[in-house]
C-alpha cells in the first residue's frame, strides 16, 4: 500500500513540470465576458493575438455576456485550472462586482491566478452626437433639468460602464432611467443611433467615433489628458472636483493554475505588450500600457485587492443614492 502511495506521489511530483513542459498544446479560450466589439473585447483581442504568436497556439476568444460580466466570470472561475480557460476582467468584475452582488459566486481576490493587466483605460463621458449640451457644465445642467427622462446606458450592474455611470450620477445629484446592455459595444451603436443620451466609458471603445463625431465627449476623467484625444478636457479642467476614475482589463486563469504554467503565461501577456504593433494599437486607442512592477501577477493580485476596498464603500453610497 504504502509503495503505491509513495509511487503516485513521485508521479505527481515528475507529471507537474511535465505537464508545464507540453503546455501549451491546444488552442487556449479567453473568455470576455461582455458582447463583442465593446473595450473588453477589443483590448482581449489585441493582446490575444501577440500573445498566440508567443504561446505557439491560438488563443480563442469566447465572448460570455451577462450581469455585469459576472456571468462569464463566474463561468471561467469555474473552469479546469489547466492554463487553457482564461479570462479577461477588470475593474467591474474584479473590483466593483462585490459592492453590487451580495451572492456574487466568486471572490476577486481569492478564486484566480492573476496572469497580469493588460491594459488600463480612462472613462470618458460621452453623449449622443446632437445632445443638447455643448460642454461638461451644461451636460450636468442638462441632467439635473431631465430627471429620470435622461437615458443612461452601460452594460450591466456591476460593468466598468455602470458603476462609474452612476458614481458619476451620485456627484451630480442625478437619477437617470437606466438602459442595459451586454455590453458597451452594443450601447454605443444605440447612442450612435442617438436612442440613448449618455454614459461613461472606456476609451479604447470611443476614440474613433469620438474623432468621427458621430458621439459628443464631455470629459476624460483622468487627472491629465490623454495623448489620444488631446482636445478633450479633464473632468476638473471643465468643471467636476472628485470625479476621477480609470478602469483596467486583466488577464485571469483559474486558481490552481500550475505555477509554471502562470509562468508561461504572464511571459506571453508581457511580450504581447512588448509587442509593436499590439502596443501602437492600444497606444491609439489611448489604453494605458502597464510597465516594469505595474505587470505580471503579483501585481494583479495587489490591484485586485486595492481595487476591491476601494470601491466596495464607495459603490454601496452610489448605489444608494440611486434608488
Ligand atoms: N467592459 C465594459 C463595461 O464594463 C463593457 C464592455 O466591454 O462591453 O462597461
Amino acid at each position: 500500500m504504502k509503495k503505491i502511495a509513495l509511487a503516485a506521489a513521485i508521479a505527481a511530483i515528475v507529471a507537474a513540470p511535465a505537464f508545464a513542459q507540453t503546455y501549451p498544446n491546444k488552442a487556449i479560450t479567453m473568455i470576455v465576458p461582455f458582447a463583442a466589439g465593446g473595450p473588453t473585447d477589443i483590448v482581449a483581442r489585441i493582446v490575444a493575438e501577440p500573445m498566440s504568436r508567443a504561446l505557439g497556439q491560438t488563443v480563442i476568444i469566447e465572448n460570455v455576456a451577462g450581469a455585469g460580466g459576472t456571468t462569464g466570470i463566474t463561468r471561467g472561475a469555474g473552469a479546469a485550472a489547466d492554463g487553457y480557460t482564461l479570462m479577461m476582467g477588470h475593474m467591474g468584475t474584479h473590483g466593483a462586482a462585490p459592492a453590487l452582488y451580495p451572492n456574487l459566486k466568486y471572490d476577486p481576490a481569492k478564486d484566480f491566478a492573476p496572469i497580469g493587466v493588460a491594459a488600463g483605460t480612462p472613462i470618458i463621458i460621452v453623449g449622443k452626437k446632437d445632445h443638447p449640451a455643448n460642454n461638461l457644465k451644461e451636460f450636468i445642467e442638462w441632467a439635473k433639468k431631465q430627471g429620470d427622462k435622461s437615458n443612461h446606458a452601460h452594460a450591466g450592474i456591476g460593468s466598468v460602464s455602470h458603476s462609474t455611470g452612476i458614481l458619476l450620477n451620485s456627484i451630480m445629484g442625478t437619477k437617470p432611467t437606466f438602459i442595459p446592455y451586454t455590453g458597451t459595444g452594443p450601447a454605443l451603436n444605440d447612442m450612435m443611433s442617438g436612442q440613448v443620451d449618455y454614459m461613461t466609458d472606456q476609451i479604447v471603445n470611443l476614440v474613433g467615433q469620438i474623432n468621427a463625431g458621430t458621439v459628443k465627449a464631455f470629459a476624460i476623467a483622468t487627472a491629465a489628458r490623454s495623448p489620444a484625444l488631446p482636445n478633450l478636457p479633464t473632468t476638473k479642467e471643465a468643471g467636476i472636483d472628485g470625479y476621477e476614475v480609470s478602469a483596467w482589463n486583466a488577464v485571469f486563469a483559474p486558481k490552481g493554475t500550475p505555477a509554471d504554467v502562470v509562468k508561461k503565461l504572464e511571459a506571453a501577456l508581457n511580450s504581447a505588450l512588448d509587442d509593436a504593433g499590439a502596443k501602437k494599437r492600444l497606444d491609439d486607442l489611448g489604453a494605458v500600457s502597464p510597465v516594469g512592477n505595474d505587470r505580471g501577477s503579483i501585481a494583479l493580485q495587489k490591484l485586485v485587492e486595492t481595487e476591491v476596498a476601494r470601491w466596495t464603500p464607495v459603490l454601496k453610497a452610489a448605489m444608494a443614492a440611486s434608488k
